[in-house]
């Protein structure tokens, strides 16, 4: 109810000038080469009351209130420090930050942005900010702009859960997006329903085409993994990898396994940290 939710934006203000919202990374797998290409920033709650509390349901309130520029700020501010210590440990890796339609209609995040990025001295290409269709069509030429700008400062534009919207296909002519994400919907049902496999194949060949870089989402089985390498996807992201971890969690994914070492599709999928994230989350 709405006192409910009133109390909860009230919490969650003060939760966030508290720091109590974390961010997990999740890795993002070149298939090509068996090696990490990056990560996905995710916020959670860390509630001192009910532990971990992940972002369904905290981030469409946060929209809705207006409390999603502070947590935008806190996650990009968590997410560009902790980038820039591991490129300063020689670890190479790509940053993907979900950003949200009232980001692109607050006129003072680009220039937050464009600050975050030289206090953290971000090679603008590594950061990706990952947007979904619910930005698009908002406000339209405010956004185009903005998103021209983004492009204009050399970050990377990524089109989250591609596929679950409208007409994204006439967005990839129009906008300087650099990447797509086929949305984890379609990489469930691929494996029953041919028609899903073909869109996906399409979307893959799609991509390729017009020069898009392109993930699926969601992997979770080795099936799944080997159809979409059958159809020559180049990145993947699910929990057949890993699920979202903290910092220091990753770091021991990564120094468990492939990059530089053995292929990562002969690991096992679930490490002990992986499996505290998800007793944490569920
Ligand atoms: P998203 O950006 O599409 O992120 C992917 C979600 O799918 C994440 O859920 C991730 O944990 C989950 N996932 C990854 N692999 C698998 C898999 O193999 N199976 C399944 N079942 N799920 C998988 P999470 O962390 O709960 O985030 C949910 C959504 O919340 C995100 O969807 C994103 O839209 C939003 N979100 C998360 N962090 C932020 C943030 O910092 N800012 C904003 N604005 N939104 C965020
Ligand atoms: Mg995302
Ligand atoms: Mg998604």
């Amino acid at each position: 109810n709405s006192r409910e939710r009133l109390a909860l934006v009230a919490e969650l203000k003060d939760a966030i000038a508290r720091g109590q919202l974390v961010v997990h990374y999740q890795p993002q797998v070149d298939l090509g080469t068996d090696t990490i290409r990056g990560v996905e920033a995710l916020v959670r709650w860390q509630h001192p009351e009910r532990g971990l509390i992940g972002p369904d349901s905290f981030v469409a309130i946060a929209e809705q209130t207006g409390v999603m520029r502070e947590l935008t700020a806190s996650v990009l501010e968590q997410a560009l420090r902790q980038h820039r210590a591991w490129l300063d440990e020689g670890r190479e890796l790509t940053m993907a930050v979900n950003v949200s339609a009232t980001d692109f209609v607050d006129t003072g995040f680009l220039l937050r942005l464009r600050e975050l990025l030289e206090r953290w001295r971000t090679p603008p290409g590594t950061l990706r900010l990952e947007i979904t269709e619910s930005v698009l069509i908002t406000e339209g030429s405010r956004v185009r702009s903005a998103l021209d700008s983004l492009s204009g400062m050399g970050v990377h534009l990524s089109l989250d859960d591609f596929g679950t919207g409208y007409s994204p296909l006439s967005y990839l002519r129009e906008l300087p997006v650099d990447e797509i994400k086929i949305d984890c919907s379609f990489v469930w049902a691929m494996m029953t329903d041919k028609d899903t496999a073909a869109i996906v194949a399409a979307i893959i060949a799609l991509a390729r085409r017009l020069g898009v870089e392109v993930i699926a989402e969601g992997i979770e089985t080795p099936e799944q993994l080997e159809l979409l390498r059958s159809f020559h996807c180049p990145v993947a992201q699910g929990y057949y990898f890993s699920r979202p971890l903290p910092a220091e969690g990753l770091e021991q994914w990564l120094d468990a396994g492939p990059v530089g070492g053995s292929p990562i599709v002969g690991r096992p999928t679930v490490t002990r940290q992986q499996h505290r994230s998800r007793t944490e989350i569920q």
